[in-house]
């Protein structure tokens, strides 16, 4: 028997005082963490419910932008009038993700941290998974590896992050606010999750013992052009083959800036700078956006998830159209 101390904390320092063991975990929803150690994937002594802390509000920021509580619930967000109004890319990429009554749970620290969806990381059953068991192999290599990374994977790993909400904010260039034990800081989007490389285990860069509270956003420039696309086997209730979040700035015609972010495609969402740069200073067109699209530089498939390069860039392609206003 597998003994579970519960803790519930009363607010930020009390959560912090908590965990600092490292075999404690923080609870929000619950919908990733409580599935995970059904399967015995996760193991804690601790868990700390953080639910009563606070930290569910959304805030105007004095610079223009907005900070999101880390436990604001996924459909209070999506559906908060300010998100709606400036920020439409996240609202969208909340909404594509999961299902109501997931997302009337989900907070959004808990979605930044959920863990990737491989069946052989999932699954005890697997004898060989580097990120539940490092050092045993990565059985998606020559395994089932539909649903798999086409960039950044390394030998040790080839998994996905599934959120998609953090592809929206990679592409607005959140920045992730979190005390810990040493004080608080905090962590640009596009640090925040990692690439496997040798130590999969590692999805975040957050350390040990370390809450997120808000999720902070940039004044918004890209209220009028911005399209959350999700290709997906079924309409709903399914995680991203591939999705493109793609917000563009576009004044007198001429695109001033844009952002284009990967989903389902890589460990972390996946920023595509060259394809922005190209982007800029022009008309928003078709050639351009497909010019953009090539640049999903240096993918590579595995034996059933080649499709999605091809996907990649149609679905780019297709996200800047509808963002452009171009569809
Ligand atoms: C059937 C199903 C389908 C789904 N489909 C999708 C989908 O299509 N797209 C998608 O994006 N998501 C999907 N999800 C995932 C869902 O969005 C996540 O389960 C959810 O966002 C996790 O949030 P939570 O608050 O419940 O996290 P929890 O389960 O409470 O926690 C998850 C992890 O985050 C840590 N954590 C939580 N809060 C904090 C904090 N403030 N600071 C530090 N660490 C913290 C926990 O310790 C734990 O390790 C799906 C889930 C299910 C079960």
């Amino acid at each position: 028997m597998h003994a579970i101390d519960y803790e519930r904390a009363t607010d930020t320092a009390h959560a912090l005082r908590l965990a600092q063991s490292a075999d404690t975990r923080f609870i929000g929803g619950g919908t990733n963490l409580l599935d995970l150690m059904k399967g015995g994937v996760e193991r804690p002594l601790r868990l700390v419910d953080i639910t009563r802390i606070g930290l569910a509000d959304i805030t105007e920021l004095p610079n223009g932008g907005l900070r999101i509580g880390a436990l604001a619930r996924n459909s209070d967000t999506a559906n908060h009038a300010l998100v709606r109004s400036r920020y439409p890319l996240l609202s969208q990429a909340l909404l594509a993700g999961a299902s109501p009554q997931l997302r009337n749970m989900a907070t959004m620290g808990g979605n930044l941290m959920q863990r990737p969806r491989c069946p052989y990381f999932v699954d005890t059953a697997f004898e060989m998974c580097n990120k539940r068991l490092p050092g045993s192999g990565c059985a998606a290599r020559e395994g089932y590896n539909r649903m798999h990374a086409i960039l950044g994977a390394s030998q040790a790993c080839i998994a996905v992050n599934p959120s998609d909400m953090s592809v929206a904010l990679a592409a607005l260039d959140a920045t992730v606010q979190v005390a810990g034990p040493r004080g608080n800081r905090s962590i640009p989007i596009g640090e925040f999750h990692r690439l496997p490389g040798s130590q999969p285990q590692a999805e975040t860069t957050l350390a040990a013992g370390e809450l997120i509270t808000a999720v902070d956003l940039p004044p918004p420039a890209f209220a009028r052009h911005a399209h959350y696309l999700k290709v997906r086997d079924r309409n709903s209730y399914a995680f991203a083959l591939v999705s493109v979040a793609a917000a563009l700035d576009i004044a007198d015609g001429v695109v001033r800036q844009a952002r284009i972010a990967l989903g389902g495609v890589a460990h972390k969402p996946w920023r595509m700078p060259a394809a922005e740069a190209l982007l800029v200073g022009h008309p928003l067109e078709e050639a351009r956006s497909r010019q953009a699209a090539l640049l999903v530089r240096g993918a590579q498939g595995f034996e059933d998830n080649r499709f999605k390069i091809d996907m990649a860039q149609r679905a780019t392609v297709s996200a800047l159209r509808r963002a452009g206003g171009i569809a």
